[in-house]
């Protein structure tokens, strides 16, 4: 197998000392290992800038939307009922979730490329005087737009409603002041921008709210309230724990603090994505998003002309050392490429000089 690094929003390009965390077999009841999940606990929350007495953080096993479900189905009630903002696919997602399940819930759904708009979300919590949580993800991977996290904070606020954000592939590349922005529930996992890998996700939640929802869990293992529980004596999981990923993600989150915690993480990001948008406007790839709108996490290009072959063009560059991401929009042709992982200006530079081959040797 070739060696290739990943442009994708997750799984993504990890140091080998992460992936060599992953070389020793660990015991799950062990009192090592239990410390272990103690500590990634308590880094979490200090990458969320919340305390102890307030915020908890739980893990869950599964990808990134397990962990969104067992928000969803831990948390809401059949007596409430959910606010979903939707603009891309992983705000549909948590739509499903929400049907899946059988909550009551409102879907406000804006274009892909556009922000949520304040007025019209103050207009249904008035007309919708039922609605209990709000429900928004951060940064909308489907296409990288950053949604604004304090106007849905200050309406939450405002309104006294229960915040719910998806932060997954934002949570570590980008401040969020969770206590100041009076997120009651965070959701991210592993394989994102704290740049461990696939395996389980995690919740940093308010201890308050949290109380209130034991029962409310109509599955055994997504129960949120269950695994706190139970992961708050002493660090010990319910169930198997993934027990590689584990250690992996505490090397990771070693390594976030070395390179100078979420600040230097996000300059990094942001100044690759900068050099990435600049070079390839020059050889014709159009941004889907305004530069105003774009996160640092994941780009979407347009395709520059209409023979463009995306999967001639992948196989290129893959053969070069580096993957990309397909579109997820249905209504155009784009493609995407993610900054977030071990990636640095030396390799977006080197990207960009294989898609500039690319484009030359295609007009050829
Ligand atoms: C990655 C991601 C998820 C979770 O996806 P999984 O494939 O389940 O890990 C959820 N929301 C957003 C915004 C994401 O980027």
């Amino acid at each position: 197998m070739n060696h290739y690094k990943l442009l994708t929003p997750g799984p993504l390009t990890t140091t080998s000392s992460v992936k060599e965390e992953m070389l020793m077999d660990r015991c799950t009841w062990d009192n090592d290992y239990k410390i272990i999940t103690q500590k990634i606990r308590s880094q979490l929350l200090d990458l969320a800038g919340a305390s102890k007495e307030e915020y908890t953080a739980v893990l869950m096993q599964g990808s990134g939307t397990f962990a969104v479900e067992a928000v969803m189905n831990s948390t809401i009630s059949n007596r409430d009922k959910a606010l979903i903002i939707t603009n891309g696919a992983y705000g549909d997602r948590i739509v499903k979730i929400a049907q899946s399940i059988g909550l009551a819930f409102y879907q406000y759904a804006v274009a892909y490329d556009q922000y949520p708009n304040e007025e019209e979300i103050r207009n249904i919590l008035i007309e919708e005087p039922d609605i209990t949580h709000i429900v928004m993800v951060h940064c909308e991977t489907t296409t990288g737009i950053l949604n604004p996290i304090e106007m849905i904070s200050n309406l939450s606020k405002e309104f006294g409603r229960t915040l719910i954000i998806d932060a997954m592939s934002s949570f570590g590349g980008i401040e969020i002041d969770v206590p100041g922005l009076g997120i009651d529930y965070l959701i991210s996992s592993a394989n994102k921008c704290i740049q461990g890998v696939p395996g389980f996700g995690f919740v940093i939640a308010k201890i308050e709210k949290l109380l209130a929802c034991e029962g409310i869990s109509r599955s055994l293992s997504l129960d949120l309230f269950d695994q706190w529980k139970e992961m708050d004596k002493d660090g010990k999981w319910r169930f198997t724990s993934p027990t590689h990923v584990v250690a992996a993600f505490s090397k990771a989150l070693d390594e976030l603090e070395e390179e100078g915690g979420i600040p230097a993480r996000f300059s990094r990001y942001q100044k690759n994505n900068h050099i990435l948008r600049e070079r390839l406007k020059k050889v014709g790839f159009e941004a889907y998003l305004p530069e105003e709108k774009q996160s640092p996490i994941i780009t979407t290009f347009r395709y520059p002309s209409d023979d463009f072959h995306f999967e001639h063009f992948y196989t290129f560059v893959k053969e070069k050392g580096y993957v990309l991401y397909p579109g997820k929009l249905t209504n155009e042709r784009t493609f995407r490429i993610g900054n977030i992982g071990e990636i640095y200006e030396e390799d977006i530079e080197e990207l960009c000089d294989i898609i500039e081959t690319y484009i030359g040797v295609v007009k050829k």
